[in-house]
């Protein structure tokens, strides 16, 4: 049995357009928020189990002060047993990466960085508020590969004004930077963001959903081509170089969220933190927003939705055992129909599958 750690730090200079996470450009509150942070994590002090992966996300970890992120490493050391080969994994947006600030993190032991670099064009990041243009962003990332940390490059597939041209040329850079991984999600605007608002107002227009699902299909070639490869519905690695910590929600291990808006998943317990920061700071100790024991329904949903998020795919007997008949009509379907591939005993979405696969999967509920 091991553990995966999550430390939420919410603190950002802007609130990008698009983002829905729980984050705070209060950055007075950021002495406040470690003290009570580093309340929990000696609550949560747990020295039986071997922490495997440890994740800094946000926010944005990296415009952290770097006492700031010591403290808080130096709590979680004490309160945990971290392997000694931890997977160490911090968030950063491209204008905190400097050789002075990874030569910090890297002293502090982490030894993964995921790059919020979202796209390599400037017209495309402008409307989403990001602070960095393409320059920093190829400089952040070139510095980061150099020092040798494991990285990570964060894109965005549906920007507004993105084209076919401006989005595989964003694909190429990612590719001639040497990075070992690329996350690349599907813009997900929520009503009423300030994004939305714009999109609905004429003021910023969306690529076609055609174009966008064609992307999505020629990424996956292009990556592949480029030696990242797909093992998840949004994220492509070298081999060695995917993500353990992600991997642990996906095959549901446990995992302990620690700070604003975390969520955890213990002995088959799903429970989250406030979102609201104020309430985190002044009554962290019962700061819980919910807390759910996963009976036989939600969890036989969850082995589904999440084994078939990853190109493995799931065991075909398990789905039978799972769903039953309903289940074997399913993948019989699928695999007719091409939006499921068998791989051996395992059944797994084609990448035209994955553009749909909350519908095929919601079919089986
Ligand atoms: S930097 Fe990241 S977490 Fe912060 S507001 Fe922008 S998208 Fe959200």
């Amino acid at each position: 049995m091991t553990l995966g750690i999550y430390v939420h730090l919410p603190f950002c200079r802007v609130h990008c357009t698009y983002c829905a996470f729980a984050i705070s450009t209060d950055l007075g509150r950021e002495e406040a928020y470690v003290d009570a942070l580093l309340r929990e994590i000696g609550r949560a002090s747990d020295r039986k189990v071997p922490v495997q992966t440890l994740y800094y996300g946000g926010g944005t970890p990296s415009r952290m002060s770097i006492e700031n992120l010591a403290r808080i490493t130096a709590e979680i050391r004490r309160s945990f047993d971290l392997a000694a080969d931890v997977e160490f994994s911090m968030e950063s947006n491209p204008e905190d990466v400097t050789d002075a600030s990874l030569a910090a993190w890297t002293e502090l032991g982490v030894n993964r960085l995921s790059i919020g670099v979202q796209s390599f064009a400037d017209l495309e990041l402008s409307p989403l508020g990001r602070i960095h243009g393409r320059d920093r962003a190829r400089d952040a990332v070139a510095r980061a590969v150099a020092s040798g940390l494991r990285t990570n490059l964060d894109l965005i597939l549906g920007l507004p004004g993105q084209t076919r041209e401006s989005f595989l040329a964003t694909l190429d850079s990612a590719l001639e930077l040497g990075v070992g991984h690329v996350s690349l999600y599907m813009l997900d605007l929520e009503k009423g963001s300030p994004l939305a608002v714009q999109v609905d107002r004429g003021r910023a227009e969306l690529p076609d959903d055609g174009l966008v699902a064609d992307l999505y299909v020629e990424a996956i070639g292009r990556l592949e081509a480029g030696g990242l490869r797909q093992y998840e519905i949004s994220n492509f690695a070298r081999a060695g170089e995917e993500c353990l910590h992600n991997l642990r929600y996906w095959t549901r291990l446990p995992y302990l969220g620690l700070g604003l808006g975390a969520h955890s998943f213990m002995a088959g317990r799903r429970f989250a933190n406030t979102r609201d920061i104020r309430r985190y700071i002044e009554k962290s100790p019962e700061a819980g927003d919910f807390s759910e024991l996963l009976g036989a329904d939600e969890d036989r949903r969850e082995t589904l939705f999440l084994g078939l998020r990853q190109t493995g795919g799931i065991d075909y007997e398990r789905v039978a055992q799972l769903c039953g008949q309903e289940g074997i009509e399913w993948m019989d379907r699928g695999l007719r129909d091409g939006w499921l591939r068998r791989a051996g005993e395992r059944v797994a979405f084609t990448p035209a599958g994955f553009l749909l696969s909350n519908e095929y999967i919601s079919q089986l509920f």
